[in-house]
């Protein structure tokens, strides 16, 4: 069993108030296939999505960052083409308010991964060294298996970028997948002739 959690790839984060931008915008169309895939053979999809206070003063990215992912703003609507799959699937999908940069930091998503036995998770979305890092940092001392699609991760910081996916092989122990090909299928597919 496996889960795919899509990290934070909504309006604010792409084109919005704190943008990836260019590197956001083209993985639209992977980051929705992908997302549609697992929803087709049934597997466990999390969608985890950033979700602050206006002006909370407790709270630690206020004076780090410019305000995002606002609560009942249009920013903290999925992006692009991912709205049209979530809106198809919504039944099917986890929704899944997170207040820091890791999908498991103060939510359900571990205990509802461990009452399905799934032990692997694969990772999307932004930005690849800051949300998408610390949320496979903690599924690494959680214990589970991570993948990471590195055609639907992005960051705005290219170098960053590249230190997060070097980190994820070397220090977590990931596997990086890219292009049509989930993991599952190269497993299954046949050798070449
Ligand atoms: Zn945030």
């Amino acid at each position: 069993m496996k889960a795919l959690i899509v990290i934070d790839y909504t309006t604010d984060f792409v084109t919005g108030r704190l943008p990836c931008g260019q590197p956001a915008i083209e993985i639209e169309e992977r980051i929705s296939t992908i997302t549609e895939q697992f929803v087709a053979q049934g597997d466990f999809v999390a969608m985890a999505v950033d979700l602050h206070e206006q002006d909370d003063p407790y709270h630690p990215e206020t004076r780090l960052f410019p305000p995002h992912n606002i609560r009942g703003t249009e920013g903290r609507q999925l992006y692009g083409a991912l709205q049209d799959v979530y809106a198809r699937s919504a039944d099917s999908i986890y929704w899944m308010d997170k207040t820091r940069y890791s999908a498991f930091c103060g939510t359900d998503l571990d205990l509802r991964l461990r009452a399905r036995g799934i032990r692997e998770v694969h990772l999307v979305g932004v930005c690849t060294d800051i949300c998408v890092l610390h949320t496979a940092v903690e599924a690494y001392n959680l214990g589970y298996a991570i993948v990471v699609h590195e055609d639907a991760v992005a960051s705005f910081n290219g170098q960053a970028h590249e230190w997060a996916l070097q980190h994820f092989r070397n220090s977590l122990g990931a596997q990086i997948v890219s292009g049509s090909i989930t993991a599952d299928e190269q497993e299954a597919a046949p050798a070449d002739v």
